[in-house]
C-alpha cells in the first residue's frame, strides 16, 4: 500500500509525457496483452477452478472469451474510434469545420468484484488503455488465484507507469480511493458503490458505477414452458447464480405456476443431476460468509426444491422458493446465489406492486408471446438493460451499452461504448478566415429580424 502514492505519481508523469496518446503504442500493448492471455489460458482456467470450482466451459464463455472479444474489437477498430470525428457545422458559425476529439481522461482507477474476476478486471482495463489512459487495477481479494494471475499478466505486458494491478482488500481499496484520479470505474455492490461515489465527489472525479440489484423475470401464460425452463435454469445457475444480471426472482402468471415449478425441477435435474454437488459444471459459492448469508435468506421460507446447504464446502444446491413475502429479507436483498423465489401475478397491478417494492434493477426479463404485454412492461419500468424470451445475452453484444440506472449503477461500457466511456469528448471548431460577416458584431440595430430568420434555419 505504501507504493500507491509513488505509482500514481509515475503514472501521472507518464501520462503527461504524451506517450499514451500514440495509437500505435497502445495497439502494440493490446496485441501483447492478447498473446499473454492466450499463453496463460490454462492457468486462468485453473485459477477460476481453485477460486470457486468454475468449469472451463463457463470460464471461456463468460470470462476469457469475452475478454478476447474485447481485445480483438479494440485492436481492429482503435484507429477509427480514436480519429477526430467530423460533425455537421452550424450556420451560426459559418464558415467552419466542426469536430469531436476523443482524449483520454488521464489516470484511471478500476476496482473489480469477484464474481467474474477475470472479465470484470480486464474488460474495463482494455477499454481504458485503448482510450489512452493509464490504469491502476484493484482486483478482488476474494478470488485470490484469479487476481494473482491477472496481476502477473498485466505485469508481463505493461510497465507500472502505464498499467498495474495492486492486489488487496478493503484497506487497499480505501487507500486508492483517497487519491485523486481522473476517472474511476467501479464494479461491485450498491453499498460499496456509494462509498466510491462519495470518494470520487471529493475531487469531482467522474465515475462509472456498475452495481447490482434485484432483477426480475416475468413469465406470462402464452409461453412454451420447456423452452423457458431451459433458458431460465441456464441463466440463473451460470456461475452458481453469482451473476449481477441473473434473474433474481420470477413473477409468473398464477394459472401456470405449478407447471412451471415441475418443469424447472426436471430441468435442474437434467442439467446438474439429482446431486448437483457432484456435477463438474456447478460452481460453489465464493466463500463461507456468502454461503451463510444466503442460508440466512432462506430462513422461514417455503423451500419447494433443493435447500441443501453445506457451509464447509461453500455449497448450496439449486433451490426454489414458493411465494416469499415482499417484506422478507430474500425479497429485499440481492440473492446472488442459486436460489430462485417464485411469485405469482393475476393482473399487471400485481406485477407493479412486486417490481416497485425494490430499487431500479440492473436487468429485466420478460417471457411472453404477447407483444403488447412485452412492450408495456419494457416501457413501464426503469432498468439497465434486458432480454425478451431469454436471460443474460444482452451482455454479450458489444454494440449494446451495458450499465445500470439508479441504485443499479450509472454510466455504461462494452465495445465502442467502453472506449467512449474512458474518453473525454472535446468539441473543436476550426473557423474559416476567408469570410467574416459583420452581422454578429455591434452595433446590433436593425439586425433582429435577420437573427430570428437565422435561428429558424438552424439544424
Ligand atoms: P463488493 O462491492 O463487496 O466489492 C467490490 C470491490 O470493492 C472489491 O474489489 C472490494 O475489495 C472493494 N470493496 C469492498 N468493500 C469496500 C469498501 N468498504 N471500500 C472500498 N472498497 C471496497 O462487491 P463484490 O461482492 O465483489 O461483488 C458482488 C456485487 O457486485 C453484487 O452486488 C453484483 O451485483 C455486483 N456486480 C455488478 C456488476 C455489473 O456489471 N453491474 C458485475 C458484477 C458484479
Amino acid at each position: 500500500m505504501s507504493r500507491i502514492p509513488s505509482i500514481i505519481k509515475e503514472q501521472q508523469q507518464f501520462f503527461k509525457s504524451q506517450k499514451t496518446k500514440d495509437i500505435d503504442y497502445r495497439l502494440s500493448l493490446l496485441k501483447a496483452l492478447k498473446l499473454e492471455i492466450l499463453s496463460k489460458e490454462q492457468a486462468i482456467f485453473n485459477a477460476l477452478e481453485k477460486d470457486f470450482k468454475k468449469s472451463e466451459f463457463e470460464g471461456y464463455l463468460s470470462e476469457i472469451g469475452l475478454v478476447m472479444n474485447s481485445l480483438n474489437l479494440a485492436i481492429k477498430n482503435l484507429k477509427r474510434w480514436a480519429r477526430p470525428k467530423r460533425i455537421k457545422s452550424s450556420l451560426l458559425n459559418f464558415p467552419s469545420k466542426d469536430y469531436i476529439y476523443s482524449e483520454p481522461y488521464g489516470n484511471v482507477l478500476v476496482i473489480a468484484p469477484w464474481n467474474y474476476p477475470f472479465l470484470l478486471a480486464l474488460e474495463p482495463l482494455i477499454m481504458a488503455i485503448s482510450a489512452g489512459n493509464t490504469v491502476v487495477l484493484k482486483p478482488s481479494e476474494l478470488t485470490k488465484h484469479t487476481s494473482k494471475i491477472t496481476t502477473e499478466i498485466i505485469q508481463n505486458v505493461f510497465s507500472e507507469n502505464f498499467a498495474v494491478s495492486i492486489e488487496g482488500g478493503i484497506e487497499t481499496s480505501t487507500a486508492l480511493l483517497a487519491q485523486k484520479w481522473d476517472y474511476i470505474f467501479f464494479t461491485g455492490s450498491t453499498k460499496v458503490g456509494k462509498i466510491v461515489a462519495e470518494a470520487a465527489a471529493k475531487h469531482l472525479t467522474p465515475v462509472v458505477l456498475e452495481l447490482g440489484g434485484k432483477s426480475p423475470c416475468i413469465i406470462d401464460d402464452s409461453v412454451n414452458l420447456k423452452l423457458i425452463a431451459r433458458r431460465l435454469v441456464w441463466g440463473k445457475l451460470l456461475n452458481g447464480g453469482q451473476t449481477c444480471i441473473a434473474a433474481d426472482y420470477v413473477i409468473v402468471k398464477n394459472n401456470i405456476k405449478e407447471n412451471l415449478i415441475e418443469v424447472l425441477k426436471a430441468e435442474i435435474i437434467k442439467r446438474y443431476g439429482s446431486n448437483p454437488k457432484t456435477s463438474p459444471d456447478f460452481p460453489r459459492i465464493i466463500n463461507k460468509n456468502n454461503t451463510k448469508r444466503i442460508e440466512t435468506l432462506l430462513e422461514g421460507q417455503n423451500i419447494i426444491f433443493g435447500g441443501d446447504i453445506q457451509i464447509e464446502d461453500c455449497y448450496i444446491s439449486p433451490t426454489l422458493i414458493d411465494e416469499p413475502s415482499l417484506d422478507s429479507k430474500i425479497m429485499q436483498e440481492e440473492i446472488f446465489g442459486p436460489v430462485l423465489p417464485i411469485l405469482t401475478y393475476e393482473t399487471e397491478l400485481d406485477i407493479e406492486t412486486i417490481i416497485w417494492n425494490t430499487e431500479k434493477p440492473l436487468s429485466f426479463y420478460v417471457f411472453s408471446e404477447h407483444s403488447d404485454f412485452i412492450e408495456s412492461i419494457i416501457k413501464k419500468y426503469s432498468f439497465g438493460g434486458g432480454v425478451i424470451n431469454d436471460l443474460l445475452i444482452h451482455f454479450g453484444n458489444h454494440r449494446l451499452p451495458f450499465g445500470g440506472v439508479g441504485d443499479s449503477g450509472t454510466g455504461s461500457y462494452h465495445g465502442k461504448h467502453g472506449f467512449d466511456t474512458f474518453s473525454n469528448k472535446k468539441s473543436i471548431i476550426k473557423r474559416g478566415n476567408w469570410f467574416d460577416p459583420s452581422f454578429r458584431y455591434a452595433p446590433y440595430k436593425g439586425k433582429m429580424s435577420l437573427l430570428k430568420k437565422v435561428f429558424k434555419y438552424l439544424g
